[in-house]
């Protein structure tokens, strides 16, 4: 049978599929990007909808990318990018915000996140987010790397409470949000975007995708590793994942895993293969 395409709702007015794409490493190699701008346009054709940038990727570079991937489709896009904390003040996310839109060609992003805490108050990076949603030029905005006692302190600040997601970096290896943070969200309404789901770095992918558990319920439902550990990171209705790939293989795998379902019974399985936390764990921050 064949499963419908899983939509995470970021607000009333922003959704998105539960798989989207990540762009981190994208724009750094010029050979490269003719294969980035394919590998990203495929993965939109095959429903991964939500591209995930950041002013950060290749300085700019990424964003370029995702700009030329979009050209001429802007509108079937849910575009989220990131402002660097340095650059979280009033008026700098004005003018960073700016060049965002300026290389990604268009007029408005979808979700604007702060990338990590810096030392900018959050009282005024949230101010200075409101300002540009009013006039337009964001439509949502949320925050990244955030742990549960600063969701508390961003909840307690003039408009904090309109922030629509926190981007974490949460997959099999590295369950750590399950005991607070992710119960925190879900109970305030909060969406979580899920980066490095498939373990970032050799050694945490290797740990995720060869585990034996893993390998044998992918192999038989005759899918990927890969598609079984995406599948598990969206299994709840409030957690989208943003693979980052380039290779076609990959994409095709990343937007598969949109319609893959695991058992109650596999999940019980991946429970004791990767056990969730029983104590509070510091949030895990590449
Ligand atoms: P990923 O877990 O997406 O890993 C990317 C790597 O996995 C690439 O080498 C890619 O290869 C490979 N890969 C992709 N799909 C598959 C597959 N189906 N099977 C096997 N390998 C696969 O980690 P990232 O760290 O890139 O995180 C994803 C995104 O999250 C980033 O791109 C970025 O947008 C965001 N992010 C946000 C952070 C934050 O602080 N807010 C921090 C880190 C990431 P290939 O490219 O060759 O196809």
């Amino acid at each position: 049978m064949t499963q419908q395409q899983r939509m995470v709702d970021l607000a009333g007015d922003v959704s998105a599929p539960a798989v989207g794409q990540g762009t981190w490493f994208m724009g750094e190699d010029h050979s490269q990007r003719a294969a980035e701008v394919r590998a990203l346009q495929m993965g939109l054709d095959l429903g991964m909808t939500l591209i995930d940038t950041a002013e950060m990727y290749g300085e700019g570079g990424a964003e370029e990318v995702v700009g030329s991937a979009i050209a001429g489709r802007r509108d079937e896009v849910t575009l989220v990018s990131k402002v660097y904390p340095h650059n979280a003040g009033n008026p700098a996310a004005k003018r960073s915000c700016e060049r965002s839109l300026q290389r990604l060609g268009t007029d408005y992003l979808d979700v604007y996140l702060l990338h990590w805490r810096g030392s900018v108050p959050l009282e005024e990076t949230v101010e200075v987010l409101e300002e540009l949603r009013h006039s337009g030029k964001i439509r949502r905005w949320g925050v990244s790397n955030l742990d549960v006692d600063e969701m508390r302190e961003l909840w307690s600040v003039p408009g904090g409470v309109g922030c629509v997601t926190n981007q974490v970096l949460y997959h099999l290896g590295s369950r750590g949000i399950e005991y607070d943070l992710l119960p925190w969200c879900r109970e305030h309404g909060v969406p979580v975007m899920a980066y490095a789901p498939l373990g970032h770095g050799g050694a945490a992918k290797r740990q995720v995708l060869e585990n034996p558990t893993l390998v044998e319920i992918a192999s038989g439902h005759g899918v990927s590793p890969a598609q079984v550990a995406l599948a598990w990171t969206i299994r709840e209705r409030d957690v989208l994942a943003i693979p980052k790939a380039v290779s076609e293989q990959h994409v095709r795998d990343n937007a598969a895993a949109l319609r893959l379902r695991l058992t109650e019974a596999e999940l019980a399985q991946l429970d004791a293969a990767f056990p969730p936390p029983q104590r509070r764990q510091p949030l895990d921050i590449i």
